[in-house]
């Protein structure tokens, strides 16, 4: 087995009819499968651990070097600047929330109505725009707004759409907000399972993602970029490790500094060494091949869906726009949850169905203004990755065919 190998591929499931036929997840987005590098990190810890940063014995101290390293090790994997921090959270929704809570005081946030809930909803003083129908409008909308802005601000935007697979157009958004001296957030809970996630690159000043998306158990996320702000705040938690001395007066306190501000409690220490070890695999991994891999699937499931006319595939900037390896459906006259869990039931693929925390975003897509229309209607997703394979797609495709009639 190599890191990247999913454990559990060969997962059954059984028909109605008795048949037992491999399981076919496409439902990645959601929740990617665990890679054989994260099962290790967790298998090769699980007698040794400890509590990270509190101990003198063997076990704390091995705990506590696993945990810095896989700190390093994910500082690589974003590319961290010098005065950039990478902080352990349980995963994006965490990591946006304590951010949000972390901006300096009267700081407007900027984004587009296309973001996942976890990247809508946290931050404070929104200016909220429309999605717009293209990369360049984009970057039009974004300028305008800033003209508008009065005072400090921020542009937090997706760099993969959850809905679409689209791609955003993070570094083009980057260039004119920091043209304006506004910091850029990047919500990277779908981009980093598919592509490379520099700071630098994406123009990003700071970048969220989860391990469990990663090919890592669930519990763990990220959030990595300035140190300043982050220095600078109240600590998201209170508590052991946020704080360095405690007086006996209430208040009468000092905060730690660094990561540990924002990590109190106990960490976790198994979720961070899953996410590395998926991290550190990936950055030694020939990303193209991997790249040119999940094209190809694509590329077959958007071919082989073209052969069934009731579904129609959904896009924000227009079906030539690049897209990682999420395709949403519009199924007129079907009910998309019915429909996915037929799937499910009489064919053991495993696909979503509905808003995928994106109420805005699909109710633009689907046509509809009304949020009951849209809860009753929705989408159908399908999402892959790292072990889907050509006969994955294709029997989605023809499972499909078969339940629209
Ligand atoms: N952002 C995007 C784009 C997502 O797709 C998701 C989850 O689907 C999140 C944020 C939230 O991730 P989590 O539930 O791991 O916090």
């Amino acid at each position: 087995m190599s890191a990247l190998d999913i454990v559990g591929d060969d997962l059954k499931t059984e028909l109605p009819s008795g048949e037992t036929v491999r399981f076919t997840h496409l439902d990645y987005a959601a929740s990617a499968p665990c890679a054989q590098a994260a099962a290790q990190a967790v298998a090769e810890l699980l007698p040794r651990y400890g509590s990270v940063h509190r101990g003198t014995g063997v076990r704390s101290q091995t705990s506590t070097v696993a945990y810095e390293v896989a700190r390093d090790v994910v500082a690589e994997f974003v590319g961290a600047r010098p005065g950039d921090q990478v902080i352990f959270t349980r995963n994006t929704t965490d990591a946006l929330n304590l951010l949000a809570r972390a901006l300096p005081a009267g700081t407007t946030t900027i984004q587009f109505d296309g973001e996942h809930h976890a990247n809508l909803l946290p931050w404070p003083n929104v200016l909220r725009l429309p999605t717009p129908a293209s990369p360049a409008a984009a970057v039009a909308d974004l300028r305008a707004a800033l003209g508008r802005v009065d005072g400090p601000a921020v542009l937090t935007v997706t760099g993969a759409s959850n809905v679409t697979g689209e791609l955003w157009p993070v570094r083009e958004l980057a260039d004119v907000a920091h043209a304006h001296g506004v910091r850029v957030i990047v919500d990277a809970a779908q981009l980093a399972p598919h592509r490379g996630v520099s700071l630098a690159a994406l123009g990003a000043d700071y970048l969220a993602f989860s391990g469990h998306k990663l090919y890592a158990p669930f519990g763990a996320g990220v959030l990595a970029g300035r140190a300043d702000w982050l220095d600078a705040a109240e600590p998201y938690l209170y508590g052991g490790g946020a704080s360095a001395a405690v007086g006996a007066r209430p208040g009468e306190l000092t905060w730690a500094d660094g990561p540990a501000r924002h990590e109190g409690g106990t960490p976790n220490l198994l979720g961070a060494a899953a996410v590395a070890a998926v991290c550190a695999a990936l950055l030694i991994a020939d990303r193209d091949a991997l790249h040119r891999h999940e094209q190809a699937l694509l590329e077959r499931l958007r071919a082989g869906l073209r052969t069934v006319p009731q579904a129609r595939e959904v896009s924000i900037f227009g079906p030539d726009h690049p897209r990682v390896g999420i395709v949403s459906l519009h199924l007129p006259g079907h009910d998309p949850a019915q429909v996915a869990h037929r799937l499910g039931r009489e064919h053991g693929v495993g696909v979503r169905a509905g808003q995928f925390c994106a109420h805005p975003l699909v109710r633009r897509l689907t046509g509809t203004d009304r949020v009951e229309a849209c809860g009753r209607t929705g989408l159908l997703r399908a999402s892959f990755g790292l072990g889907s394979t050509i006969e994955d797609i294709d029997r989605f495709v023809s499972a499909l065919s078969t339940v629209l009639g």
